[in-house]
């Protein structure tokens, strides 16, 4: 990997000439390279990018590392702890680790944050986003003993009570807390899968029409600003409930497409915005619910240059960070892989970000 410091003036140019490089010789992946290019200054500087490959074991030891320090590793994420187990658990699962050997521990640890749903950490109240991702560490292990640990009627007790009083379908992230997208898509696909109270639905998938923007994307509420990580949610709730054709689709197709940028290959957040590697999720899943709810029949995002830009994010010794310059990081980590493994097979749910084979787990186990 290298690593080159330039002014932004010299980046600039550097992604122009790639961008313009890529444009002319499609050829570029082919065993045959035209002299031309080859006599381009940029084009020595950036030909081993297209040999780079995924570093495996480089990032399995460093989510091991992470995962395996549960308790000290994840102290300066103190209200989000549940997070620090799930990122570097669903790593490895991507990367194919055997993770029951975590088990004990990580269950161990989260019965600690579990009330009916799971606070941030122990004895903390009970909030969406860490239930979301304690309830995601429990699918991946998928064993009796982490399914069994779902307290089902806690959680509906929950929902209900994070229920937007102001709003018909929305829900607040824990009790007085802010309203937005996430907190739908959280208890929507939990009612779904668990078979919770359906009645926990009615409403949602209106109230998400009405967040898509005249972007066509779909904000964090109404009136806001179309962003990746929003739409993902709202369109994968959608999408978990049969409902997918309640937003503009086409809309939001466009939006997606030009959130791909021409020269880094990666996604960007919103317009106007820099790319990162964790949108190669929640933009990239985005191509792959438009084909699960049959809107698509074939995939439609450059993969070659999504995985080329991911390539490009990898720390030598392990770990993904947001952008070159940056540090690794779990979050990453986690959703570059889960972006990359989206691109490649049928491993990934893109619903719930957990591999298809502990979805079914789920499912049989709840039936
Ligand atoms: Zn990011």
């Amino acid at each position: 990997m290298k690593q080159v410091n330039r002014t932004q003036n010299e980046q600039n140019q550097v992604h122009s000439a790639i961008a313009f490089i890529r444009k002319q010789y499609e050829c570029i992946e082919s065993e045959e390279v035209p002299q031309e290019l080859l006599d381009n200054k940029y084009y020595k500087e950036y030909e081993p990018l297209d040999k780079l490959e995924l570093l495996t074991d480089q990032h399995i030891k460093y989510c091991t590392k992470r995962l395996l320090n549960i308790g000290y590793s994840i102290l300066y994420l103190d209200v989000g702890q549940p997070w620090c187990i799930y990122w570097p658990l669903n790593a490895l699962s991507i990367l194919q680790e055997d993770v029951s050997k975590y088990e004990h521990k990580i269950l161990q640890y989260l019965e600690k944050c579990k009330i009916g749903g799971f606070g941030g950490g122990p004895y903390q109240y009970e909030h969406l986003a860490p239930t979301y991702s304690s309830l995601l560490s429990l699918f991946i292990i998928a064993s009796p003993a982490s399914l069994g640990m779902i307290d089902r009627k806690g959680l509906e007790k929950f929902f209900w009570s994070v229920q937007d009083p102001n709003e018909k379908g929305s829900y607040l992230m824990h009790v007085n807390g802010e309203a937005d997208i996430r907190a739908v898509y959280i208890v929507v696909i939990m009612v779904v899968i668990l078979k919770l109270d359906p009645k926990l639905l009615d409403g949602c998938a209106e109230y998400i029409a009405s967040c898509q923007t005249y972007e066509g994307g779909i904000g964090a509420v109404r009136y806001s600003e179309a962003h990746g990580g929003y739409a993902f949610c709202g369109y994968a709730a959608l999408v978990c409930m049969g409902k997918a054709h309640y937003i503009d689709q086409e809309k939001l197709l466009n939006w997606l497409v030009n959130r791909q940028m021409e020269k880094e290959g990666g996604f960007n957040g919103r317009t106007n915005k820099v790319v990162d590697a964790c949108y190669s999720f929640w933009q990239g899943a985005i191509f792959n619910l438009l084909q699960l709810s049959g809107y698509l029949n074939e995939q439609l995002m450059n993969v070659y240059e999504l995985k080329t830009y991911i390539h490009m994010c990898q720390n030598p010794t392990g770990g993904i960070f947001d952008k070159p310059s940056k540090s690794p990081d779990t979050y990453h980590t986690c959703y570059g892989l889960s972006g990359y493994s989206l691109t490649d097979n049928n491993f990934q749910n893109p619903i719930y970000n957990v591999p298809n084979k502990c979805i079914d787990f789920v499912q049989k186990f709840f039936q």
